[in-house]
Order: C-alpha cells, then structure tokens, then sequence
C-alpha cells in the first residue's frame, strides 16, 4: 500500500471549502477504485481565516476519517501554511493543491501515474493562463526569466506554481532545509531529481477572491529571489565601481569647464542633480543589501515558520 498526503492551504475560504472537499473526495475515491494500493490522507490547513472555514472544516473532520485538519494562530502566508501540513504529512508522495479549484484536481490521477513510473516530482504546468489577467501572466514570465538568469545551474520551470506531486526524498529534502524563509518554488527545483510535467488549464476561481494583490504578488517575488540568489549584491559592487569612474570623470569635466571659464548658473543646478541621482542609486542599492540583511537576520532568530494551536490528525487510514 501506499499513501498519497493530499495538502490544502485554505484563508477565508468559506465559499469554497465545501465545493473542494467534495470534489477531492470524489477525485480519491474514483482514483483508489482503479488503483487499489493507494490510499490518501487530506491535510486541510486554515491559515488564521476570520470566516467560517474552521467551523466547515471541523464539521468535515467530525465525520471524516482521512482528514486532518491544521489550524494556525494566525495568518502566516500560504507558503508558511503549505510547509505545517508538509511537516505533518505520512504519505509516501504528498500533492499541494489550492482550493478554490484553479488548479484542476482532475490532475491528481496522472500526477500518480508519472510518479509511480518513478518520478520524484511532478509538476502541473499551465498550458493556457488565460484565466490569469494579463498583467499577472507578464509578469510572471518576466519574473522567471530573472529567476532563470541569476540562478546558475538550477531551472526554474515557467507556468508552474504549488500544484506539484513530491515524493518521499523529495519532501524529506526540502523540509531538511535549515532556513527560514522558505521559497518552495525555489526548493523544489532545488533539490533536483527526476521531474515530470503534467499540463493543465488553469481554470478560473470558483468563489471568494485571490489573497493576492499586487503588494502580495511583490513581497513573494523579492523573497524568491533572496531566498534563491545572493547576485544582487554583486551588481551593488559592479554600480559602486561605476559611480566612482563617472564620478572621476565628472569631477575632470569640470574643472576643464572651470578652466575654460564656460560654466554659468546653471552649474549649481547641474551638481544638485546629479547629486540627487547618484545618491538615488546608492540608496537603492544600500536597499537592496538591507533586504538581504533583513533576510539573514530572519535566519538568525530561527523562529518557527509557523505555529500550530490545534492538530486533529487522521483517525484512520483505512487501506479499503
Ligand atoms: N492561502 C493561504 N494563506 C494565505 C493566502 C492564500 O492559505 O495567506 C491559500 C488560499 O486559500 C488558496 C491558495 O492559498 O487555497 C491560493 O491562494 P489564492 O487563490 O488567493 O492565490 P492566486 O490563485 O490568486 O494566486
Ligand atoms: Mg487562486
């Protein structure tokens, strides 16, 4: 037998977690008729909702034996969310899955079958986005072709978000990693082994609405790439090198005008700008490292990534 861990972040999702537990357990009931030597565990997390998730939640638990239901004390993010129900996983694969059935829960069934011809991850690749605005898919594709360019050796795959399947070592791997800021889009292709794609249509959200506005989009962005790439700060040191030529330039530029006794009154304005432009760079570098500072002090605290208030685990897996 083996057990797939089936993992589902949900903040405020009161509009859509019945509609996706209901279909997630058709979706493993169908798939446990033909494969019989597989079983599933769903590990619902509420990450700190205000709304009724908890009590639809519970009411499922309550009559449910392969549920388990995750709270935690507050909003932590879906990534910080994702990572407690990983921590809690037994399943020798587990699936991440949104619930607000953008990601097609159809999938599960040949997420399955490439794992079981051996591989390690398997991830949902967005064939049309068009159920994504148009901004979003820009920038999305911009965004990894960055991430692709200041990586070396590790390729992030376009289109892919958290709807993948790990196995086992892969999951082991990636909750072995000591550090706090924990990017999973990141971890996964950093921890390598034999990968697969399924191709999906990213549907629309059924109900409620996306937890992530630009200022979200953001802050996931910045912490991808800290949490993947230092070269950043490298480009600090190539700028500084620069600044300091074109200052010695500028600074040779005019005392010849000096000499040749051209400069009139707009001099003072001249050097006020430039002032202000080459301080603007130093400042959004000095930025860029006090984000990376921030970072490292995050690590050096090691606080937890989350916290639990309440862990009802599965009853029973039943093997039927
Ligand atoms: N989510 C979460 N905590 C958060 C934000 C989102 O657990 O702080 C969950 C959310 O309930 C959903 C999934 O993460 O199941 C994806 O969120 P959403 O649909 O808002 O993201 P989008 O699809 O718009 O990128
Ligand atoms: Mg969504």
């Amino acid at each position: 037998m083996k057990l797939v861990s089936v993992i589902v972040p949900m903040y405020n999702e009161a509009e859509m977690a019945d509609t996706f537990l209901t279909t997630i357990s058709g979706i493993t009931q169908s798939i446990k008729k033909t494969k019989k030597h597989i079983d599933f565990e769903i590990i619902a997390v509420n990450d700190g909702s205000s709304d009724a998730t908890y009590d639809i939640l519970k009411k499922w638990y309550d009559s449910s034996d392969n549920l388990a239901l995750l709270s935690l004390s507050r909003n932590f993010g879906q990534e910080a969310a994702i990572f407690a129900a990983l921590e809690k996983a037994k399943g020798d694969a587990a699936i991440i899955i949104d619930c607000d059935m953008q990601d097609p829960p159809q999938a599960i069934f040949q997420m399955i079958e490439k794992w079981e011809e051996g591989a390690d991850v398997v991830n949902a690749q967005r064939k049309k986005r068009s159920s994504d605005g148009r901004f979003k898919r820009k920038s999305a594709g911009c965004y990894y072709k960055l991430l692709n360019k200041l990586s070396d050796k590790v390729h992030y795959p376009h289109n892919v978000n958290n709807f993948r399947l790990l196995s086992r070592r892969v999951l082991d791997v990636v909750l072995s990693m000591p550090e706090k800021n924990k990017f999973l889009r990141g971890l996964i292709p950093y921890a390598g082994f034999k990968t697969e794609t399924v191709e999906i249509v990213r549907q629309k959200r059924q109900k409620g609405k996306s937890k992530y506005d630009i200022k979200a989009m953001v802050r996931l962005g910045f912490n991808g790439i800290a949490s993947t790439t230092t070269k950043p700060l490298i480009w600090a040191a190539y700028a500084g090198i620069m600044l300091c030529l074109l200052a010695l330039l500028g600074t040779v530029a005019l005392i010849t005008l000096f000499s040749f006794g051209i400069l009139a009154d707009y001099t003072l304005w001249g050097v006020i700008c430039g002032l202000g432009f080459f301080s603007g760079i130093i400042l959004l570098f000095l930025g860029i490292m006090g984000f990376y500072i921030g970072k490292a002090f995050e690590e050096i605290k090691a606080r937890p990534l989350s916290i639990t208030a309440e862990y009802l685990p599965v009853k029973k897996i039943s093997y039927d």
